[in-house]
């Protein structure tokens, strides 16, 4: 339900968590409920905004309460927060974010590697920019492309995530034909008795084999 939001309480907590000493607005100049003439009761109509997510605002920036940043409420957060200049509580929703792609078993999915993405593009956040990119380039391009919201991103920004995936496949190229050479050299050196022909021995093939795993395991 909508409901249009004017309450002589929740202002007086909009104030003492803007003037107290934890209150997490720091910028108060930009701040909506900074007042030149009263600082005690000021009102101002919230159209458009639901009472539960300003509630919900009211708890997660409230000092004495400060409650955590979820699933469920981080995309309202931002919103909020963004939309009053809460620079600590988007500092706490980019933080959340981060850690969950950081965090994800084995590799976060893809919908949130590009949520992530578009995130941190509406709203500015360069860490959770960084390391949803980095995300992006590990994950499989057939992962991405299946996500509707990954072509709604900006081209520059599809452009440089298949860049950088394509760089450090090469670079992973590089260093497994590198360890083929190497091994290649030590067996036909050392090995000569267990090889036959021009092929490497089983000791040799295993080595190459487990590098190159553990090789491609960083781009994955
Ligand atoms: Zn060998």
């Amino acid at each position: 339900m909508q409901t249009s939001f004017s309450c002589d309480i929740c202002y007086c907590i909009f104030f003492s968590t803007v003037n107290g000493k934890d209150g997490l607005h720091e910028d108060k100049e930009s701040c909506l409920f900074t007042s030149s003439e009263s600082e005690d009761t000021v009102e101002f109509p919230l159209p458009g905004k639901r009472y539960e997510d300003i509630a919900e605002f009211l708890c997660c920036i409230y000092p004495n309460i400060l409650k955590t940043i979820t699933d469920n409420n981080v995309e309202v957060m931002l919103q909020l927060g963004n939309e009053f200049g809460v620079k600590k509580l988007m500092e706490k929703c980019e933080d959340f974010l981060v850690r969950k792609l950081e965090n994800g078993n084995p590799i976060p999915h893809p919908e949130e590697i590009i949520n992530g993405l578009c995130i941190a593009e509406r709203y500015g956040l360069e860490t959770l920019r960084k390391t949803s990119f980095d995300r992006a380039a590990k994950t499989e391009s057939e992962l991405l492309e299946n996500v509707k919201e990954f072509w709604e991103l900006p081209n520059v920004i599809t452009t440089s995530v298949f860049i950088l995936r394509l760089k450090l496949l090469e670079n992973c190229d590089k260093k497994i034909r590198s360890k083929i050479n190497e091994v290649n050299i030590h067996c036909s050196l050392y090995h000569k008795g267990e090889r036959s022909t021009d092929t490497l021995c089983t000791k040799c093939f295993a080595c190459i084999g487990k590098s190159a795993v553990s090789e491609l395991k960083q781009v994955m």
